[in-house]
């Protein structure tokens, strides 16, 4: 299958650097568990500066650590015969910094197969792993949601079409299951494909 995989806070820890550098810099009480939308700075009136400056910190794209279990579960995902890329909303100052993480931490996905867009939907992808639920309302193919705290609350247009994936082996999991639910579906005759593949 075609993977597209979301980078920030899917393959890096983005959000745990990010709440570690609004804690040291502006609310000692500051966690994770807080950020229940995704954080603009809208959302820290009482705080003078702009929580959003910690993007513009030069270089911190290629700071952030790998999410647990990533390299590994893409790695054996693309041995599998799945051909992954890496979809990712991003500035275009943001773009070398990006790239050069990706090869240094994930040398198994072909730097080919880096997309930028602030538009996922429009790829012709059969599952996209995404932690924004934004980019995957109008996603057609299947779509699997990257836990975490922001995106808890599930618009009614993605509730019974997606899966939740609580970490990296949940991807793998899933995945496992679209795949053998596909090759089900093509091994049965026409008039049953499609109808195995349901969230
Ligand atoms: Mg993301």
């Amino acid at each position: 299958m075609l993977i597209g995989i979301d980078m920030d806070s899917v393959l890096n820890d983005l959000d745990v650097a990010w709440t570690a550098w609004i804690r040291e810099k502006y609310d000692l009480t500051f966690t994770r568990d807080k950020m229940t939308t995704w954080i603009t700075d809208d959302d820290f009136p009482q705080i003078p500066c702009k929580v959003t400056d910690f993007f513009h910190i030069p270089g911190i794209f290629g700071t952030f650590n790998p999410q647990p279990g990533s390299i590994a579960v893409t790695k054996q995902l693309t041995q599998d015969g799945h051909q992954l890329f890496v979809v990712t909303s991003a500035h275009y100052l943001w773009w070398a910094d990006k790239g050069l993480w990706l090869r240094k931490h994930f040398p198994h996905i072909p730097s080919h197969n880096y997309i930028t867009t602030y538009q996922k939907h429009l790829l012709n992808l059969d599952v996209l792993v995404d932690d924004g639920l934004h980019n995957l309302v109008a996603f057609r193919g299947h779509k699997i949601i990257f836990d975490a705290p922001w995106n808890r609350r599930v618009p009614d247009e993605l509730k019974g079409n997606t899966r939740r994936a609580l970490d990296w082996s949940d991807v793998q999991r899933i995945i496992a299951h679209i795949t053998a639910c596909q090759q089900m579906a093509e091994a049965i005759p026409s008039g049953s494909s499609g109808t195995f593949c349901k969230a």
